[in-house]
């Protein structure tokens, strides 16, 4: 049993955040926290509010959004990180204002076409398949630039960074050559208004905002393990 609380997790994960960027010549104010509640309940993810919790991220459309009906959008703000079907693209560009997860031209196309009816523009990242696994999803590294590229082209979605998610090992030193890897791609596709590094989850966060992360996505840290 756990008996730390919600916000006993929160506080020393912002010590650790804050620590480690010191330690890496990093303003902490530039690593946004976002706080993983796919599977948590609506009571749970409010005492991450509560205790100071400003960015949510939710991996489930239907799951997010009974959630979101509830707690409200202006709460938090609200990311969508899990793996997106087209037919799906009309609610994420509704409920949440980061999509993390665009992995092909025709995805964000049609993300492009909901955000105008929605009057917005939608932020985006493109996630990377960065370990080249064949279970995961995100665009394969040598595609990368030109799907940015033809992201840039359109004109309601705004492209703000690339994601990745490492493959997984115990060992978080593991996760550095490819946070490295994902900074370096980053550069090589020198946009100003990518700025953006999403990638390190509870057990290698510490290495991602080593190597640079401006938004770390935790979940099992903060709200507990997941059923
Ligand atoms: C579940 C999930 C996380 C959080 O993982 P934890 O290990 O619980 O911190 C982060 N990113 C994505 C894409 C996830 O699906």
């Amino acid at each position: 049993m756990n008996m730390l609380t919600i916000k006993d997790n929160l506080s020393k994960i912002n010590e650790e955040i804050r620590k480690t960027a010191i330690a890496s010549n990093r303003d902490p104010k530039n690593i946004m926290l976002i706080g993983v509640s796919k599977k948590k309940d609506v009571n749970t993810i409010q005492k991450g509010i509560d205790a100071g919790l400003t960015h949510l991220g939710e991996n489930y459309i239907q799951e997010a959004i009974q959630k979101i009906k509830i707690i409200g959008k202006e709460h938090a703000c609200w990311h969508f990180i899990g793996h997106l079907q087209s037919n799906k693209a009309k609610l994420a560009v509704q409920y949440f204002d980061y999509i993390h997860t665009i992995d092909r031209f025709k995805l964000a196309l049609e993300i492009d076409k909901q955000a105008k009816i929605n009057n917005k523009i939608q932020k985006i990242l493109v996630q990377v398949n960065i370990g080249k696994e064949e279970s995961k999803s995100g665009v394969d590294i040598e595609d990368t630039i030109e799907l940015a590229k033809r992201i840039n082209s359109l004109n309601n979605v705004s492209l703000k960074g690339l994601m990745c998610m490492p493959p997984f090992s115990l060992d978080p030193e593991h996760s550095r050559s490819y946070f490295k890897f994902l900074f370096e791609l980053k550069k090589s596709i020198n946009n100003i208004k990518i700025n953006h590094l999403s990638m390190g989850m509870s057990h290698d966060f510490k290495v991602a905002i080593e190597e640079q992360a401006t938004m770390i996505r935790i979940g099992t840290s903060i709200f507990g393990r997941r059923n």
